[in-house]
């Protein structure tokens, strides 16, 4: 006799736990199917060990402020090994929370391969499970791109894979991805290179910020390279590579290529054809506002949806789902406006709402406001390495509602989560104002901007 559910997760990632758990929590028969390690891309090969470096990078950074603050340090030695080890083994340690937290609510973790028999029923291992309930949150992997050479390349995965610290590194691509892992490698000590098909890295992200970091990147002298793509990777006899662009342009002597030029969904192994849910041309599954595809008893959640791939977005698209089939709230629904987010660059970038273009094309020029400040952060004011942080705020109508908060700056990723709450709660400049500031902060900058 096949096992049977009330609901499971194809994937125990951010999306595939969060909406199992919560499933269970209201009571229902709940499995989750995974065929790597539990916790999936965030935990594994994303947030996680991404966060982890990007603090050993924090703390490079602040060995060279030091002095400035009187100490007699120097950055002697690098060990990566160690910082490796040591992400490793936190995040063994959350695997085991994953785990603890399924026994707690009666989650059942099934290790493999999922694909599709039929609309409720799936095959793993052989064996043939059936659902009332099957979400697919099989998330993505990274893209590699169809140019000679492009085996010699690692991706994100292997970025995070990598036990010896590489000397001299490209990185290509112009996302979260490349941006993140440049900054981690240039302030760690490698030769940082990274290279731009068009004018700047984060084109989507507004432009006063993004210049803000094409500032700070020449500044903190991480190479930049804008127009260029990519036409082919060649290794020299030394096992070095050489890229060579389509514009003619060469760069050699690298002992690491990172490409993060974006990622695939994971729908094409998984028999998704049997189902009839409804992919759309990259692959992504087409969902509504519940998160429902095309097929009844069918839903997708987290990136394999395409919807702002974020882990917070994938555990409450999860738990919402969860709430509406289980706990008797048919209206429960992940409200997709408004999603604040961080680039974990040097220093940090966040943002919430619309770019100062994005409102322009949806208000017009006269309905807006902007209001802007560029300002030294008290923490590298004192050092040689002075640099200006700034900040946005996008406000429209008469009422200045804010509609969009934008900064770059030491302590931006902190900064945001407050200031999206009271975005989220339809503040206006006026409310910002009648705030009183923490003093001295980078982020009363947002209280007393005029
Ligand atoms: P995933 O977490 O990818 O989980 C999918 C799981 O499904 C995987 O474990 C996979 O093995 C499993 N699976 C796939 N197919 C099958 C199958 N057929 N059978 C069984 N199991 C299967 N987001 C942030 O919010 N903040 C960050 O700082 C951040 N940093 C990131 C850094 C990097 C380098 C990357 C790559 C991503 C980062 N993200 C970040 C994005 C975040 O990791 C994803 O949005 C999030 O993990 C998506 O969750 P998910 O549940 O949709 O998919
Ligand atoms: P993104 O989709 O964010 O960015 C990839 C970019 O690379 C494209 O926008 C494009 O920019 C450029 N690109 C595409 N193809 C090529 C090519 N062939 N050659 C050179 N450049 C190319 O992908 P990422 O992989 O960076 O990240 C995936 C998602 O993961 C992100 O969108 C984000 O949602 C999530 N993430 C979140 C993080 C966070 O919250 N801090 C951190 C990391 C990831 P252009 O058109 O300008 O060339």
């Amino acid at each position: 006799m096949s096992r049977h559910y009330d609901y499971l997760s194809i994937g125990a990632g951010s999306g595939g736990i969060a909406s199992a758990n919560r499933a269970a929590m209201h009571g229902a028969k709940a499995a989750v199917i995974e065929a790597n390690s539990v916790g999936g891309t965030c935990v594994n090969v994303g947030c996680v060990p991404k966060k982890v470096m990007w603090y050993g990078a924090h703390v490079a950074e602040a060995i060279k402020y030091s002095q400035a603050y009187g100490f007699k340090v120097e950055q002697q030695a690098f060990d990566w090994a160690t910082m490796v080890n040591n992400r490793e083994a936190y995040i063994e340690r959350i695997h085991g929370g994953y785990h603890r937290g399924f026994q707690n609510n009666g989650v059942e973790y099934i290790e493999g391969f999922a694909k599709f028999v039929d609309n409720h029923t799936v095959e793993v291992n052989g064996e043939q499970i059936t659902a009332d309930h099957i979400t697919i949150a099989t998330g993505g992997r990274p893209m590699i791109p169809d140019v000679k050479g492009a085996e010699l390349g690692i991706d994100s995965d292997g970025f995070f894979a990598l036990t010896e610290q590489p000397k001299k590194a490209a990185v290509i691509g112009a996302g979260y991805i490349a941006v993140e892992i440049a900054g981690v490698f240039h302030h760690l000590g490698t030769e940082s290179h990274l290279f731009v098909r068009h004018d700047r890295p984060l084109r989507d992200f507004d432009r006063d910020i993004t210049d803000g970091l094409l500032e700070r990147m020449a500044q903190d002298g991480q190479h930049l390279h804008t127009q260029c793509t990519i036409d082919k990777v060649e290794q020299a006899d030394d096992g070095t590579l050489t890229l060579h662009f389509t514009n003619g342009d060469s760069y050699s002597g690298f002992d690491c290529l990172v490409w993060a030029i974006g990622r695939v969904p994971a729908t094409d192994k998984i028999n998704i054809e049997c189902t009839g849910v409804d992919v759309d041309s990259d692959g992504y599954i087409r969902t509504d506002l519940y998160q429902n595809t095309n097929v009844q008893g069918i839903y997708a959640v987290g990136d394999i949806t395409g919807r702002a791939q974020l882990t917070p977005v994938a555990i409450k698209a999860g738990r919402q789902l969860a709430e509406r089939l289980f706990n008797n709230k048919p209206n429960a629904h992940f409200n997709y406006e408004n999603i604040p987010t961080v680039v974990f660059s040097h220093p940090t970038i966040g943002t919430v709402g619309l770019t100062e273009e994005e409102a322009k094309v949806k208000y017009g020029e006269q309905q807006l406001k902007i209001y802007k400040s560029s300002f030294a952060a008290m923490y590298n004011a004192v050092t040689p390495y002075r640099a200006l942080s700034y900040f946005k705020l996008i406000c429209v109508g008469k009422e200045e509602k804010v509609i969009g908060i934008h900064g770059i700056g030491e302590g931006m990723d902190e900064i945001l989560q407050g200031f999206a709450v009271a975005m989220n709660m339809g503040a206006t400049k006026a409310d910002f104002d009648n705030t009183v500031a923490l003093h001295p902060t980078s982020a009363e900058e947002f209280v007393t901007l005029r």
